[in-house]
């Protein structure tokens, strides 16, 4: 059966200007995302991953309307009026889409305002999106509450009031409690300690088959992004340089960016000595990426052309889902 695509995204660009100067002339552009595409399917987890700087964070706000894409196309599937460009509509169609598109961020300390108990910072969206009245605002956030385990009468409680996983699964409820379709998880786990981060990434999975949710994961830690997603985009310099199936980017990777970030997993076998590539050099400024393959600068396999002609990313001979972008991969035009 075909699955449905629920938002795609097209040549998706972010770039932010230079600026030097008294009169404030434009120098450059630091080019966070550049020229992003990829679809994903209804009820799908989609991993994004990349070191920090690869433009995975700016790319997830711009999916939510916090950052304004400088061009490329947004399509979003809603499930009442049907897709359309995120980019281009009404005030009144982008708050409605806001509700249906919502984000959960790494710090769950600086998510909630220390100020406001945890039910007002439920309701306010609530009331920003005129879902009930008082007693059936009452209703949704009880729900919401037993639904990630934290006891009702804890809701007037303040945030400092809270563990940091109590915390991150508030920021989870709340994100819900508005009935989203999508959720943007941006290192939803990163700032918390092992023991909990396994509790909120099961959390996840539980409410996505509860609420037929469609996750977009971003995170820089592969293991939790394998253990999440169905399938994974990589990213370097604001670009993607492979997509594939969990399962298939894992065992068969094509990028030698990829096969690096996959052997720096760490391994439970303290037998075994782990065989690491270990990327030379750091992650080159995004204001002058290098010409050719953004990544020739630290590739161990680089050779001349990589210095001059661009890959783009393409379907990996004998495979349905795995895209790489390298020139030494064998893949087909499509
Ligand atoms: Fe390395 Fe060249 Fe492939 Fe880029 S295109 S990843 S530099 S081999």
């Amino acid at each position: 059966m075909e699955k449905e695509i629920k938002l795609e995204i097209k040549e998706l660009k972010k770039y932010y200007p230079v600026l030097k100067g008294a009169f404030k002339k434009v120098v450059g552009q630091v080019k966070a995302v550049d020229g992003v595409s990829f679809s994903v399917n209804k009820g799908e987890t989609f991993g994004i991953v990349g070191e920090s700087g690869c433009g995975k964070t700016t790319l997830g706000k711009c999916l939510v309307n916090l950052q304004n894409p400088s061009s490329g196309e947004l399509l979003y599937n809603d499930t009442e009026t049907g897709v359309k460009n995120a980019l281009n509509l009404s005030k009144k169609e982008s708050f409605k889409m806001r509700k249906k598109i919502q984000i959960v961020f790494q710090d769950p300390y600086s998510s909630l305002n220390p100020l406001k108990t945890v039910y007002s910072a439920f309701e306010e969206p609530l009331k920003i999106h005129k879902m009930g009245d008082k007693s059936k605002r009452k209703k949704i956030i009880t729900e919401i509450f037993e639904l990630i385990n934290l006891k009702p009468e804890f809701m007037h409680r303040y945030p400092h009031e809270f563990s940091g996983g109590q915390r991150q699964r508030i920021c989870i409820a709340r994100a819900l409690c508005i009935e989203p379709e999508i959720i943007i998880c941006d290192e939803p786990v990163s700032s918390l300690d092992v023991s909990v981060q396994a509790q909120i990434l099961n959390l996840l999975k539980d409410l996505q088959e509860q609420k037929e949710l469609t996750y977009i994961f971003i995170a820089h830690d592969l293991s939790i992004v394998e253990y999440m997603s169905d399938r994974i985009a990589v990213m370097y310099l604001g670009k993607i340089v492979e997509l594939a199936d969990a399962k298939l980017l894992y065992k068969t990777c094509k990028h030698p960016y990829t096969e690096a970030l996959v052997s720096a997993i760490p391994t439970p076998d303290f037998d075994k000595e782990p065989i690491r590539n270990v990327m030379k050099g750091d992650l080159p400024s995004p204001i002058n990426p290098p010409n050719g393959c953004s990544f020739h600068t630290r590739c161990p396999l680089a050779e001349e052309r990589c210095k001059i002609e661009e890959p783009n990313l393409k379907r990996v001979k004998g495979s349905e889902n795995h895209y790489v972008a390298c020139h030494l991969v064998s893949t087909v035009e499509e």
